[in-house]
């Protein structure tokens, strides 16, 4: 599973962060850090609350082919 984020569109609300402190890590200004990442095994289900936490809808959950 991977996360791709539109990092531009971020309004910097924090909502990802809180679900996820390491997945969704904010820069100095509160703004998602990251465009993207490979979910790290085990990590499923928080990278997907932390993507639907996202008020925006800028945080895309790309699954993959088994
Ligand atoms: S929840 Fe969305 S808008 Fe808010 S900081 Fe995270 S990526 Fe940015």
């Amino acid at each position: 599973m991977k996360i791709r984020i539109e990092k531009a569109k971020c309004v910097g609300n924090a909502r990802c962060h809180a679900i996820s402190e390491q997945l969704y890590p904010l820069n100095d200004e509160g703004y998602i850090e990251t465009d993207g990442f490979e979910v790290p095994p085990g990590q499923e289900k928080l990278a997907v609350r932390g993507a639907r936490s996202c008020p925006e809808r800028i945080i895309f959950v790309l699954e993959e082919e088994a």
